[in-house]
Parts: C-alpha cells; sequence; structure tokens
C-alpha cells in the first residue's frame, strides 16, 4: 500500500459528501471541497469553497424568538468543467452509467485525481481524468484539468466552464431552516476570456471575487471558439468541438480567487483579473505547487517503521488536512483555527477551543504559524473584555464560539434532528475557553522561548483571562473554599442540573484546576518580562499587588469536588441518576450523542451521569503529571496513583464519545496506564474522519480538525513523553512496540532536530548551524546538545 495516495475506488453516491471533505483541497487561505466538478448542491454533492476569515451574519425567526447566526461564507463555485455529447446534458455519474470511477489524493503532491468511464442513456462512452489542485505556492490560485477521451462513437463533444455564484450555504441539513444566502450585489462577467463573479457579503460587506481561464485542447492542438455568457449571478463558457473514436479533448483552467480582507491589493476584482492575466499554466503553477507541499512534508516529516496497519497512512491524511485549513498562507488572515477545517460549515466555521489539540504539532514545526494564529486571539482581546464587562467582570471573557470580532458566536437554540425540537443551547458558559487559550499562549512561549511574544501578546491575554477567573471564584465561608459556579464543563451535555437544565453547573474540576493553573502561570509570566515591560503592562492594566496575593490565595483555597476516591467532574455529579448503558446500546448502537437520543425519548441528559467527551481527564491531557500533583498538594488535595487510576476508569465508564476530541484525551489519560487501551483510542482518533465509511458521523460537513491534529500529537507527544517545559526539552518514552520505530523532525528553539524514537530508546540529532546547545533530559539524565552533535539515550533495560 502507498501510504501518500488516499483512495476511494468506485461511485457511491450516498457516501459521496464524506469523500469530498476528505478530498478537499486547500491552503490554509482557501479551500474547496471535492465535489464532481459541475455538481451542484443536493441530496449527494455540496460543492463549496471557503475563504479563511470570511464570516457573515443573518438572522432568522424560530419561534418567538429572533436567532443571529455568523457562518462562513460558501463562495461562488468554480470547479464546473464539464463535457455534453451532442445537444445532451452534461453529464454526470448520476445521470450516467458509471462503468469505472475512483478518486484519490496525492497526499504528497497536493493534487486530486478522478478517474472515470461513463455511458449516457445513448451508449455512448467516454473515459476522463480530471485534476485539481489549490496552490500551495501562490495562494490565490487554483489549478484544474480536465482530459476526455471518446470511446468509439463520433459526434460533437461539448466542453464547458462556469463560475457558478448562485450559491448558498445550505451544507448542514440542520441548519437549513436557516438563512442561508450570504452573499450579494453579485456581478457576473467576461473579460479578456475569463470568467469573473464579484460579490459582498450582506452584513460584513466584505467584497469577494472568483475567476477563471480555460484553454482546451483537441488531439494535443488548440482549439478555438468559446462562446461564454452570463446570467446575473454566474458566467458560463463553452466550446463545440467534433470528436471521432479515440479522440482526446482536455481542458485547462486556472482559477482566483481574492477578498477585500487580503493584504497587498486594490480591489478584490482587480486582484483577480491580474491574478488570472500573469498566472502560469497548470503545469508550471503545479511544479511550484509541488515544491512548496515537498517543503511542508520536510518541515512535517513523521515516519514510522513498521507501525501497525494504516497508522503511517492516516498520520499522513490529518497532517495533509491540517495544513490544508492552516498553513503560513493563514498567518495573514486573521483567521483562527477552525474546528471543522476549511471542509465544509459543521459549527458554521466557527473558532471553539480546538486549537488546544491542534498547536503542539504545529509549533513544533512551524512555530512562526502558531504565532500568527495566537494573534487572533489578541485582536479579539477587546471583543473578551467588552464582554467580561458586560457580564459584570474584570478581566477577559473569551467566547466558546468566534468567528469575526470576537463576539460570542454560540448558537441559543439547537435543533434535535432526531426530535425535529428547538432546545435551548446553553453551550455558551463554557467559560473554559479562556483558559485554553491562556494555556496555548504560555504553551507557544515555553516551547518557542519567545519571550518578545510574551511581552507584547501573550502576557497580557494570560493576565487579563486570570483576573477573569479570580473574579469568577466566590469565597464560601462555610467552607472555606472559592466556588467557581454556573459554568459548562468540556463535557457539554451538563450545561446545568435538572430541573435547571441551562443554568450552568458548578465547580467543575477542569475549570476550577486549570484556573489555579492560571493563577501561577499569570505570576510567572511576569516575572519573566523585563523589568520595563512589566512595568509598562502593570500600569496599562492598572494591575494591583492586591491581585497578585489573592491569586495567590486562589492557588491554595480553590475548591476541587470529589467523591468515593475520584475527582468529581462538577459538584453532584455523583447524585445524578447511572444511565443503563446496556439498554441504550443495545437499542441504538450508535449512542454518541446520547443528548438527543434522550431528548427524543422526553428525557434529560442533564439527569445522568453520561458524558459527552472527557471533562476531568482533560487535566491528564494539559498538565504534566508532577505539575498537577504539585498543584493538588497546594490545594491540599493531594492525588495519588490509585486517585488518577480510578478517576479514569470512572469517567471511562460514563463517556460516549460525542465528541471527536474525547479519543485523544483518553489515550493521553491511558498511556501510561493501560497502553493496549490507549491505543486502540490513538486508532479512533486518527481514524475519526476518514475510518467512518458507515458515514454515522459528521465528517461530510467538516473535518474535526482537533482529533486529526490530536491523533498526531498522540504519537509525537503522548507516547514519546516529549515536553517543552522550563527550557529544557525532555522525552519519557511510554513507546509501544506496536507503533515501531518513530522519526521525526523538530523544530526548537531555532535549531532542526530529529528524534527517533523506540522501544529501545530514543536518539536526538541537531542539525549542522548556528545557535546555542540545547538542554535535553531523557530518562532522568540532561545532556546539552550542540548544533552538529547527536545522543542516544538506551531505554531502561534496553
Ligand atoms: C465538542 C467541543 C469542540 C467542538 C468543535 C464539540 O462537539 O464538544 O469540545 O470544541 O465540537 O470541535
Amino acid at each position: 500500500m502507498n501510504d501518500w495516495i488516499y483512495r476511494f475506488r468506485g461511485y457511491d453516491p450516498a457516501d459521496e459528501r464524506r469523500r469530498e471533505a476528505l478530498c478537499t483541497v486547500g491552503n490554509g487561505y482557501f479551500a474547496t471541497r471535492g465535489a464532481w466538478a459541475g455538481s451542484m448542491a443536493g441530496e449527494h454533492h455540496y460543492p463549496g469553497t471557503y475563504l479563511a476569515g470570511y464570516y457573515n451574519r443573518l438572522t432568522d425567526q424560530i419561534d418567538d424568538h429572533v436567532v443571529e447566526n455568523e457562518s462562513l461564507v460558501n463562495l461562488p463555485d468554480w470547479l464546473p468543467l464539464t463535457v455534453a455529447i451532442d445537444d445532451g446534458e452534461w453529464l454526470t455519474p448520476d445521470d450516467c452509467e458509471v462503468l469505472e470511477h475512483d478518486q484519490e489524493v496525492d497526499l504528497l503532491r497536493g493534487v486530486l485525481t478522478r478517474r472515470f468511464r461513463l455511458r449516457d442513456p445513448l451508449g455512448r462512452e467516454i473515459r476522463g481524468v480530471e485534476r485539481r489542485f489549490v496552490s500551495m505556492a501562490e495562494p490565490h490560485l487554483a489549478g484544474q484539468t480536465l482530459a476526455v477521451t471518446v470511446v468509439d462513437w463520433e459526434g460533437r463533444l461539448r466542453l464547458g466552464t462556469a463560475v457558478n455564484g448562485a450559491v448558498r450555504n445550505s451544507g448542514v441539513e440542520r441548519y437549513r431552516k436557516l438563512g442561508g444566502c450570504h452573499l450579494t450585489d453579485l456581478t457576473a462577467t467576461v473579460a479578456d476570456g475569463n470568467l469573473l463573479v464579484a460579490g459582498t457579503t450582506s452584513q460584513s460587506r466584505h467584497r469577494i471575487a472568483v475567476g477563471t481561464r480555460t484553454v482546451a485542447t483537441h488531439n494535443g492542438s488548440p482549439t478555438a471558439g468559446w462562446t461564454s455568457r452570463t446570467d446575473p449571478e454566474s458566467a458560463y463558457t463553452e466550446i463545440v468541438v467534433p470528436v471521432r473514436s479515440g479522440d482526446v479533448v482536455t481542458a485547462e483552467k486556472v482559477a482566483a480567487v481574492h477578498g477585500s480582507r487580503d493584504p497587498g491589493i486594490s480591489e478584490p476584482l482587480l486582484a483577480t483579473r491580474t491574478a488570472l492575466a500573469a498566472a502560469p499554466g497548470f503545469d508550471q503553477l503545479r511544479e511550484a505547487h509541488v515544491l512548496a507541499w515537498s517543503h511542508l512534508w520536510r518541515q512535517f516529516s513523521l515516519e514510522l517503521e513498521e507501525p501497525f496497519d494504516g497508522t503511517l497512512a492516516a498520520v499522513r491524511l490529518n497532517v495533509f488536512h491540517l495544513l490544508q485549513s492552516v498553513s503560513p498562507h493563514s498567518a495573514d488572515t486573521d483567521a483562527g483555527v477552525p474546528a471543522r477545517g476549511l471542509h465544509g460549515e459543521a459549527y458554521r466555521g466557527h473558532v471553539f477551543w480546538d486549537e488546544l489539540f491542534v498547536f503542539p504539532v504545529l509549533t513544533l514545526r512551524m512555530p512562526a504559524l502558531t504565532r500568527a494564529l495566537l494573534r487572533y486571539r489578541h485582536r479579539r482581546l477587546p471583543a473578551a473584555r467588552d464582554a467580561a464587562r458586560q457580564a459584570g467582570y474584570p478581566g477577559a471573557m473569551y467566547p466558546w464560539q468566534s468567528g469575526s470580532d470576537g463576539r460570542e458566536a454560540s448558537q441559543r437554540l439547537h435543533l434535535n434532528p432526531l426530535s425535529g425540537r428547538w432546545t435551548e443551547d446553553a453551550t455558551f458558559r463554557q467559560r473554559h475557553v479562556g483558559l485554553a487559550i491562556a494555556y496555548t499562549m504560555w504553551q507557544y512561549v515555553e516551547t518557542t522561548g519567545d519571550l518578545v511574544f510574551l511581552g507584547d501578546y501573550a502576557a497580557e491575554v494570560i493576565v487579563e483571562v486570570a483576573r477573569f477567573f479570580a473574579a469568577l471564584a466566590e469565597y464560601d465561608e462555610g467552607r472555606d473554599r472559592y466556588l467557581i459556579r454556573a459554568v459548562v464543563g468540556p463535557d457539554e451535555f451538563h450545561t446545568g442540573y435538572p430541573g435547571r437544565p441551562a443554568a450552568g453547573i458548578d465547580n467543575n474540576a477542569y475549570t476550577n484546576v486549570m484556573a489555579v493553573w492560571l493563577f501561577g502561570v499569570a505570576a510567572k509570566a511576569l516575572d519573566r518580562l523585563p523589568d520595563w515591560r512589566r512595568t509598562e503592562l502593570t500600569e496599562t492594566l492598572g494591575l494591583r499587588s492586591e491581585e497578585l496575593n489573592h491569586w495567590d490565595e486562589l492557588t491554595r483555597r480553590m475548591y476541587v469536588p470529589f467523591h468515593d476516591g475520584v475527582i468529581s467532574q462538577f459538584e453532584g455529579y455523583e447524585q445524578l441518576t447511572e444511565l443503563n448503558w446496556q439498554h441504550y446500546r443495545a437499542d441504538y448502537g450508535d449512542i454518541r450523542r446520547l443528548d438527543r437520543i434522550l431528548e427524543a425519548e422526553g428525557r434529560d441528559v442533564t439527569a445522568y451521569q453520561v458524558s459527552k467527551q472527557a471533562d476531568v481527564l482533560m487535566l491528564l491531557y494539559l498538565l504534566p503529571r508532577r505539575e498537577l500533583h504539585d498543584l493538588m498538594e497546594r490545594l491540599s488535595y493531594p492525588l495519588t496513583a490509585e486517585t488518577i487510576r480510578a478517576t479514569v476508569e470512572y469517567y471511562l465508564a460514563r463517556t460516549c464519545h460525542g465528541s471527536s476530541l474525547s479519543a485523544v484525551v483518553h489515550a493521553w489519560g491511558l498511556a501510561m496506564l493501560d497502553p493496549d487501551r490507549a491505543l486502540g483510542f490513538l486508532e479512533q482518533a486518527l481514524h475519526s474522519d476518514a475510518g467512518d465509511p458507515s458515514r454515522t458521523g459528521t465528517t461530510a460537513e467538516g473535518i474535526h480538525l482537533a482529533a486529526m491534529a490530536g491523533g498526531v500529537d498522540l504519537i509525537q507527544r503522548c507516547f514519546t513523553g516529549l515536553s517543552t517545559t522550563d527550557d529544557v526539552l525532555r522525552f519519557g518514552p511510554h513507546w509501544p512496540s506496536k507503533l515501531g520505530t518513530l522519526r521525526m523532525v523538530l523544530r526548537y528553539r531555532g535549531h532542526r532536530l530529529v528524534a527517533e524514537v523506540s522501544t529501545s530508546g530514543v536518539t536526538l540529532t541537531v542539525d549542522p548551524g548556528p545557535g546555542d546547545a540545547i538542554a535535553v533530559r531523557c530518562f532522568g539524565r540532561t545532556r546539552q546538545l550542540k548544533p552538529g552533535e547527536s545522543r542516544t539515550w538506551p531505554a531502561r533495560g534496553a
């Protein structure tokens, strides 16, 4: 098996939308789903093109409520490239007999190829090969070719292409009752033979333009005679070629996309016209694109020798989609890390806390990209401050779902597709998102040593989030502890207690402990600043020494709930009803969305000990054991190994993994306790999108970026025990023999390193070049490694 080729054989309309998501081509600036070129949005197809950071708001009336939704906008479709015979309809696999069909993504080169053989209703056959890519070298350009061979007939072959501006956001069934028309003022023109469609997003007033330039050949010779036309929304062109059996007609197309948020342009339509005029042909464009991908793959090289089946292929697919969602071309987009990539419309392209799972893979290879993406959050600090103030708190309250300007973009009503009912959605109470943002800021600084970033951006965010949580914590005299009430933890099923289901829960252990972690880090972050900057920041923020003292107090007196020797997910979790898991598994099979199942049965998930995803166990994912122990010790909650084991088991038995993130965190929690079960979760995380041919998931609506990256991170950090705290690069592998030998390239403190990890130990090689030695610690032994040096730490007993 070739691990660089991701392939679908045959044509399966019912699976086509999932395949479209997995065959998306993109470059971090824009991406286009792998739809049949020329298909229209419908049951089996959903061509979609999304530009990072292009959001628009629409309002709708649902029952008595006015709801506002912000969505990543589906752009005019540049894909159509199809053929028809004589005066017939455009040929599609839906209207023809499909004699052959396969689709493959060349992950190494970033090219999608579809090969097909179709027979039309009159018995005439064609063979076709379509290729496309979205350029990793030229972020505004894409290339596409179609070669069609005539099989045993003679007549006229019509080749047509278009830019279809008659698009809306309708990719997610559940949202279809809500508005989806985001583009207004559409204009379609043909200029210099090129098709151009421009429009404006209705509320955010972003101008966008999509254009194409197409040339055709007949048996290798250029053909001319295109006829073009436009309607108010779209531009079309076609050419008629008289053909005989064996003739080959090819089209070569270059597409260009621009938007008014682009730096360095005058206006999008002009930029698109200019780009089309200047763009090289398909081959040259492809060459530069392949070169750009080869550089990315060198930086993201992660090889596994003899791992168990499919692991390496999954790693490559996941890294591929990660880099198509965020890449060096994202740096100037002021877009965050969208939970579902640029691959579909689930969650409306919003940014949640998923970057927490994505950055570790990026920072250890392309720190500048993480830095750029973190600025998305810093730019929205004023909005987070405003949200805190409106809620009556100081500091910064980041939104659970973020889009354009950093205001809360979460829905307040949620449609349960099982019952058809709209229910109140209180997941916006996930204040822990701010902790995740502060965590990623600090982790970036720890990994890179980038104290300039700390001073310019990160410290400010960390301090403001800490302030908010300090104010959120109320003192309870009876317990002599601080409590955080009315929030929602990572387990989104529990948005409240039975009887008051949307009012939040109290003392979510994850939130409380991570807040304590943050108070410690905020103080550390200030300490790390040069005096002048600390003074400046303290003055600007009006930070008083009493606040710092109060944070210190909180690191000793925050309340954390426990019951029966385990950490309670939140106060009162243990009093909820136990679910009859056996019954639900037997009745429903797939019980990942128990919230919807129970609601459809007239019950309320908040009444049960059922967690959607890892919640308490997130602590094991984010905090090295030692740090967690120290933190709990300081709170006077000494944590034993037995408490950890019991806590993992307790929640494993009560979690339905309704989020793909759950597998990543469970693998992490189990890596040291039960490596075999950890590997099972690794497999689930790695294959959460591609491994769902049963189509029970929502991959058709976009990939699950955090699970994709998180799966890779399990290999790079969890099983290798890689961490980057206190200016030391550490390894402490619990390496499962089933994973074979790992060889990966890392960037650390300005150096490029190669790490090899297997059951026999760890070898680290630093590329030759300038720079200081780095401190590396493995199996309790620390060494300084200079550029050009290599060192092996044999495993104990190896
Ligand atoms: C999960 C969240 C996640 C979001 C976006 C939800 O299903 O519960 O933790 O951030 O999906 O991926």
